[in-house]
């Protein structure tokens, strides 16, 4: 993957981004995964797993942002939120911006990725790993939900991997229908759903498999420069099918309620509430 000072993703076989390597700053092998953090000429410090880019500190902010901030601010209420994978930290943090947010558990399967972090990338999360109301685990996911008691959460964010290796189990019916158990009865669940231009399975199967257990089931974009084919899509699933309809002004009060508003520097109100509006290459891949 390393060729002199290059590092070639591999997510596809035949088509990919390449960085151009300043600094290597570590290289682990651990239990679950090949962990690479490197120091980058122009995206800042990366973090890559088994050859998939996961966060560079240039482009972060637009996916967590959009990871957290739309569920959150949509729900309106949510104190306690579930947070599976984002070992970086960074979902976490923001997670913790909002007042409304009694307690947050994080649920991590891989330390090594959590101690990387916090060595090499501490800018991702900030604080927020010493923050009272954050709770970390090191544990698979699927576990924590089966084990976890009904309606225990507002909220779920799944920021993991793609659907192979550790990161399979969260895109299962099992995962699925724990996260419906486990959520008050307005909660939801998002989830990374990969860059449908490249990864429309990824979004069909996770979607189809959501409806079976969510009776709202849709997704929204980010467009993250470094997830490499348009735009990233984010699976949502819910049991209030209103909450992708919360009108912008409600957001706008609500981002501000939450201290959330001019903190941000890719989600908008507006930005919010466009994101539901997905291209036809991208919707014919939800349910009908
Ligand atoms: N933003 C990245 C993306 O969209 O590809 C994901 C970042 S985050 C680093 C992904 C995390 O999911 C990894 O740290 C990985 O260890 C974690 N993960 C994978 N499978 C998991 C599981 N079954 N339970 C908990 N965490 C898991």
């Amino acid at each position: 993957m390393a060729t002199d000072s290059w590092i070639n993703e591999t997510l596809y076989p035949a088509w990919g981004q390449r960085f151009l390597v300043k600094r290597e700053l570590a290289r682990v092998q651990s239990d679950f995964q090949d962990i690479v953090v490197f120091e980058s000429e122009t995206h800042g410090r990366v973090m890559v797993l088994d050859g998939v880019i996961q966060i560079t500190e240039a482009d972060e902010f637009v996916y967590q942002e959009m990871l957290t901030h739309v569920p959150l601010l949509a729900h309106g209420s949510a104190a306690n939120v579930l947070i599976i994978g984002a070992g970086d930290g960074g979902v976490l943090r923001r997670v913790l911006q909002h007042k409304t947010v009694a307690h947050a558990v994080m649920v991590e399967i891989d330390g090594e990725v959590i101690r990387l972090a916090k060595e090499f990338l501490p800018k991702i999360a900030g604080g927020a790993w010493n923050d009272p109301r954050a709770e970390v685990i090191v544990g698979d996911g699927i576990d924590y939900v089966k084990r976890a008691p009904n309606g225990a959460f507002d909220a779920i964010i799944v920021d993991s991997t793609d659907p192979i290796g550790v990161g399979e189990v969260l895109f299962t019916d099992a995962f699925y229908e724990n996260c419906a158990r486990i959520l008050t009865p307005r909660g939801l669940v998002v989830n990374q759903c990969g860059v449908p231009f490249m990864q429309a399975d990824e979004l069909r199967e996770t979607s189809t498999r959501r409806h079976a257990f969510f009776p709202h089931v849709t997704a929204y974009v980010a467009a993250v420069p470094t997830y490499v084919g348009g735009f990233m899509t984010l699976g949502w699933s819910a049991k209030d099918a209103t909450l992708t309809a919360v009108p912008v002004e409600t957001i706008r009060a609500r981002a501000a309620a939450a201290g959330i508003l001019g903190m941000t520097q890719y989600w908008t109100p507006e930005i919010h509430a466009g994101a539901f509006n997905l291209p036809p290459y991208i919707a014919r891949h939800l349910p009908a």
